[in-house]
């Protein structure tokens, strides 16, 4: 007997609809189908530009107490299906089943935290006596809502990534169209499901799941649309900056991030933070630990039990609790990382543990002796596999970590005061983390990069001011 595929619709233009072509989206564990979603054209993407005008009207009227009470109304929402959400994250995407449900928690944290910050998106007071004769006037700015923001997300945290750009568009009175990555585009939809039961207007979010290369161009370019709100790989950010013309555009690239394990430090701890940074969500988390750079003196402790816990990890079904790490998201992409490594070891490299792909999984794999100009530490890898360094000093191992084009953030493991300030001032990224790995973030805080990690910050209170524009109002008395 066949059993029918699951259809998933698509949000537009205030309607949930179907369209005859479609993209099926897949497991990637097994290739399995899970459902299909609908295959948005060039007119679908100029109608949900459209019909967004009428939602950014619609959503500058509501009242701070009315956008804060349906993000609340959406988080419960959430929260009374937040397993159905989790195992969408699961079965979509590469994330076990542990990691999906830590994703439901956060895009909760994210959703609330864009409810608080719309109360406290106020202006300030202008001094207008500075200048001389000013002082018969009075004055303010406030924030007004750009109106229209499109927003392009990709597939590594497909739920909460979507809400950190929903949470503050809405929160600051905008119509936001989502275009979400194709191979994981069913928890976007789950995020538009809450916020439709809450009672969000409609209009005022759309998702519209199509393929980036040819509907991308439309939302990129279209005059409409104020801000462009991207969150993807370097070379599709970058293609996206020269062509969105005279616009807002904030970019939330990739990187490789660095650590830097020095003598004073707690080995074990720094292992443990770095493995979990370097592993966690089959590497394919833009603050995975990528490179790191151990000082001599402690250089073969940290190896030896850096190997030794990379082997304990458990890969396998995503679905089981018991699994710590599931499949890349395609098995082209295991095959990619396959190539990287090959490629480093045939110019020198030696793999101490790992460098085995089975299908789309490929296992925990820890190089050294890589030489300076491989591609992967040069690249984004975005895959289980880190590359370790001995070096001399703390100075040589800041040079090595800014040798590149990326700088989302970096970690520093040492008791030293004084180094760690020396880091904090000296190495090129977007955040410097004293005593833990890159991968740490939470959600109010500001988060982007510098160099080809990107333009701008996201944490929902930096996003709002990206989707706002500051208008002045003086009194002439
Ligand atoms: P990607 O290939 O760049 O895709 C991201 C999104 O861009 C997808 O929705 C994709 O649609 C769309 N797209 C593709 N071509 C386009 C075009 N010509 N115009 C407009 N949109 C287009 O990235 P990914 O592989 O999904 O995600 C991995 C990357 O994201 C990594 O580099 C990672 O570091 C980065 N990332 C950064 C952050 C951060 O906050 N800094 C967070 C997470 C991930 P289709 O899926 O339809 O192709």
């Amino acid at each position: 007997m066949m059993t029918a595929v699951k259809e998933t619709r698509m949000l537009l233009g205030g309607e949930w609809v179907n369209r005859k072509e479609t993209i099926t989206v897949r497991d990637p564990q097994d290739n399995t189908i899970f459902t299909t979603v609908p295959k948005a054209s060039v007119k679908d993407a100029l109608y949900a530009i459209e019909t967004a005008k009428e939602g950014a009207k619609i959503s500058a009227k509501l009242s701070v107490f009315e956008r804060m009470n349906i993000i609340h109304k959406a988080v419960q929402y959430i929260e009374d299906n937040k397993e159905r959400y989790a195992q969408t994250i699961a079965t979509e995407g590469s994330k076990t089943i542990t990691e999906a449900r830590a994703e439901v928690k956060r895009c909760m944290d994210t959703m609330r935290l864009s409810a608080e910050e719309a109360r406290r998106m106020h202006g300030e007071t202008i001094p207008f006596g500075q200048r001389e004769g000013g002082d018969n006037r009075i004055g303010y700015y406030y924030h007004f809502p750009v109106g229209i923001v499109a927003a392009i997300t990709p597939f590594n945290d497909p739920l909460n990534l979507v809400a950190h750009k929903v949470g503050p568009a809405i929160a600051s009175g905008n119509a936001i169209i989502v275009k979400p990555a194709s191979l994981t585009p069913v928890s976007a939809i789950l995020l538009a499901e809450a916020l439709d039961y809450a009672g969000l207007p409609r209009k005022v979010l759309q998702v519209i799941t199509g393929n980036g290369g040819e509907i991308g161009d439309v939302l990129v370019t279209h005059p409409a649309v104020r801000l462009v709100s991207f969150t993807g790989g370097f070379e599709t950010g970058e293609a996206i900056a020269k062509k969105a013309g005279l616009k807002k555009i904030s970019m939330e690239l990739g990187s490789n991030s660095p650590a830097i394990v020095l003598e004073d430090a707690d080995v074990m701890d720094a292992v443990q933070s770095c493995v979990a940074g370097a592993f966690g969500a089959v590497g394919q988390n833009c603050l995975g630990v990528q490179r790191i750079y151990v000082k001599e003196a402690v250089y073969h402790a940290f190896v030896e039990q850096f190997v030794a816990e990379a082997k304990k990890y458990i890969v396998g079904d995503k679905r089981s609790d018991e699994t710590m790490m599931g499949p890349l998201i395609h098995e082209k992409e295991a095959i990619r990382i396959e190539k990287l490594v090959d490629e480093a070891v045939a110019l020198g490299a030696t793999i101490l543990t790992g460098g085995e792909r089975d299908g789309a999984f490929y296992m925990p794999t820890v190089l050294e002796n890589v030489p300076r100009g491989a591609q992967i530490i040069e690249e984004e890898v975005f895959g289980p596999v880190v590359s370790i360094f001995k070096i001399d000093s703390v100075e040589e191992a800041i040079e090595l970590a800014n040798d590149v084009n990326y700088g989302l953030q970096a970690g520093i493991f040492t008791k030293n005061i004084d180094i760690a300030f020396k880091a904090i001032h000296d190495l090129e990224v977007g955040g410097v983390i004293v005593n833990d790995s890159s991968d740490y973030r939470v959600d109010a805080m500001p988060f982007g990069g510098v160099k080809g990690s990107g333009i701008g910050r996201e944490g929902v209170k930096f996003a709002m001011e990206d989707m706002t524009e500051k208008k002045v109002v003086q009194f002439k008395l």
